[in-house]
């Protein structure tokens, strides 16, 4: 096992599970939506703005916020409960830190995806959006019902969003 510091305001000591982690971990701390997550006090004014913390109990930003600091990358990034997140900032615009806590759980999600497994719905939308460039796909039968309309017929495929994201 590879060990690693993190001088992220409180000194603490992060015990890295191997490479892939300890590059994640300087990649997160980098980025500009995470500075200053250590200033976190836990007053939980964002678990308790937060939408989706109040449906699904096992949602909750704080707890993503105090699973980066103790250095438990592995589950984080593999947590489903992370593409919860509506991105609606209301947590962010209520924190009295200022910490960016909606940007971060962008970035949280951007990394899962590039370094570990995204969950298999987000999987199959990126594929669609990248064969498509649409979430839900047009086909056929929807020009017809366009045509029908005097609508002018629309592509089925789209080569855009493969060549910006690299798959193509
Ligand atoms: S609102 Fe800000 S300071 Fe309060 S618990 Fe959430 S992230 Fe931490
Ligand atoms: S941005 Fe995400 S974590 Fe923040 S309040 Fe909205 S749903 Fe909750």
């Amino acid at each position: 096992m590879e060990k690693g510091t993190c001088n992220q305001g409180t000194q603490r000591k992060l015990v890295l599970s191997n490479e892939r982690i300890a590059g994640l971990l300087k990649e997160l701390l980098d980025c500009s939506e995470a500075q200053g997550i250590s200033a976190c006090f836990m007053c939980r004014t964002c678990s308790s703005s937060c939408p989706i913390a109040t449906l699904e109990k096992g949602f909750d930003p704080v707890k993503l916020i105090r699973m980066c600091l103790y250095g438990l990358w592995d589950q984080l990034l593999r947590d489903p409960t992370l593409w919860l997140c509506t991105s609606c900032y209301a947590c962010q615009e209520r924190c009295p830190q200022g910490i960016k806590i909606a940007d971060f759980i962008t970035v949280l999600k951007n990394l899962a995806v590039k370094k570990g497994e995204p969950p298999p719905g987000i999987k199959a939308q990126r594929e669609i959006i990248t064969q498509a460039g649409r979430v839900y796909p047009l086909d056929e039968f929807d020009n017809k019902k366009r045509a029908k309309m005097g609508l002018p017929e629309l592509p089925t495929t789209c080569t855009v969003v493969g060549r910006l994201i690299g798959a193509e």
